[in-house]
């Protein structure tokens, strides 16, 4: 039997209090419009459960009485699917009240946390304890665990640790019908029967509504280099992935093709930042960023496989040759500072703003991966 919007408002009180269920729609303008401000909905009430037996009543109550609930993280996912639609009968059911941290284990490397913790709280907790929770995205400030998982995002250090599907070992949630499913576990090699953990993960909420999880963590490495390439075009970007994996292995984080337009915006929006590379004809810029293991100084490791990837991304171009190189014949081969430069211009039609050693040694390290981005105008 379907209820009329003044018996779901009485039983939402009940459950939740009068205080944690938002009726006036001014009030409830953040929870049904979207992020971009494109999708408006509408709903009967704003509820903000605080303990998982809040959620279990909720739900229960709703799928008896056929009234659409609609889970809400964060509400930073661009299409919509967060918002009510207009019909203004639906519950929106929003997390962020259930914000705990409860627990980071630094032996078995996991941290638990209630669905409602923020990316960036969960991430402040793990480094706390000298670990890192790898997921990184634009959102992390605002977008919540519950809502990361039921998104499977994946971020910028996907290549190397994984979407969220990969970052799970356990979740804790309430299913359609208002029962609780308690998987919070922490266990690695854990093999009895379906995974049905798995099976929350990008499902935006249409099978139940996660309340809390476990996710893996991983040692916080003490140093990061980053390096801004411009390449000719995607496959050229791809060619010097390849190089990039083959040369940094497991060290390579992250690797983004940025096109020349959204530099250009970037450059229009925020005042202060340097134009990383020289303006060219070339369209697309490639960001890449090898992890340095835990110890803060250039390993032989990590000299060597820096070297090798510096054969791709190449020093600066001079504006004019030196005298030396403008005397020497053409056709002759070049000293050994020129070949890298032209085996990967050859390859991939590549220049960088990559600095002497020197420079990165003395400088790069300390400045991090946001390098060159922060650099002011002097
Ligand atoms: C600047 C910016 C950068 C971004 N970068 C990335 C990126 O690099 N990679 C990426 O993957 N995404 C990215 N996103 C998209 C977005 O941030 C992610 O999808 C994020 O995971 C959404 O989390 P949320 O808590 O905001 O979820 P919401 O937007 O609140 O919800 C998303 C969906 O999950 C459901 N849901 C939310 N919480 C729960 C829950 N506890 N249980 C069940 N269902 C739930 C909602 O009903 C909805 O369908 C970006 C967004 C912005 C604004």
């Amino acid at each position: 039997m379907k209820a009329d919007a003044r018996t779901v408002l009485d039983a939402m009180t009940r459950f939740v209090g009068a205080a944690h269920c938002i009726v006036d729609p001014v009030h409830q303008q953040p929870f049904v419009t979207d992020y971009r401000r494109i999708h408006h909905g509408r709903a009967v009430a704003v509820v903000r459960p605080g303990t998982t037996q809040q959620v279990s009543d909720v739900v229960r109550w709703c799928a008896d009485h056929r009234v659409a609930i609609v889970p809400q993280g964060g509400n930073t996912s661009l299409l919509g699917g967060a918002v009510p639609d207009d019909s203004g009968t639906s519950v929106v059911l929003s997390l962020a009240r259930m914000n705990r941290v409860l627990c980071v284990d630094a032996v078995n490397d996991t941290i638990t946390g209630e669905a409602g913790v923020t990316l960036e709280a969960a991430r402040a907790a793990a480094a706390q304890h000298g670990r890192l929770f790898p997921l990184r995205i634009g959102s992390e400030g605002s977008c919540q665990i519950g809502g990361n998982l039921s998104t499977n995002a994946g971020g910028t250090a996907v290549l190397r640790y994984g979407s969220m599907r990969d970052l799970v070992l356990g979740v804790g949630a309430v299913t359609a019908d208002g029962s609780v499913y308690r998987g919070l576990r922490g266990l690695r090699k854990d093999n009895t029967g379906y995974v049905v953990k798995q099976l929350f993960v990008g499902s935006e909420g249409s099978l139940g509504i996660i309340t809390a999880a476990v996710l893996k963590l991983y040692p916080l490495p003490r140093a990061s280099a980053v390096s801004l390439v411009a390449v000719r075009d995607p496959t050229a970007a791809l060619a010097l992935l390849g190089q990039a994996k083959a040369s940094c292995s497991q060290w390579l984080s992250a690797f983004e093709l940025v096109s020349g337009p959204a530099i250009d915006l970037v450059m229009h929006h925020l005042p202060g930042v340097v134009r990383p590379l020289p303006p060219r004809t070339i369209g697309w810029y490639s960001s890449n960023w090898p992890r340095v293991g835990r110890r803060r100084r250039w390993t032989p490791a990590w000299w060597r496989c820096w070297s090798r990837l510096s054969s791709v991304v190449t020093p600066p171009t001079p504006r004019s040759p030196p005298a030396s190189r403008r005397r020497r014949p053409s056709g002759t081969s070049g000293s050994r500072s020129q070949t890298p430069r032209r085996r990967s211009e050859a390859a991939f039609g590549a220049t960088s703003r990559c600095r002497s050693r020197a420079f990165r040694r003395s400088s790069m390290l300390r400045r991090g991966p946001s390098w060159p981005w922060s650099r002011r105008r002097a």
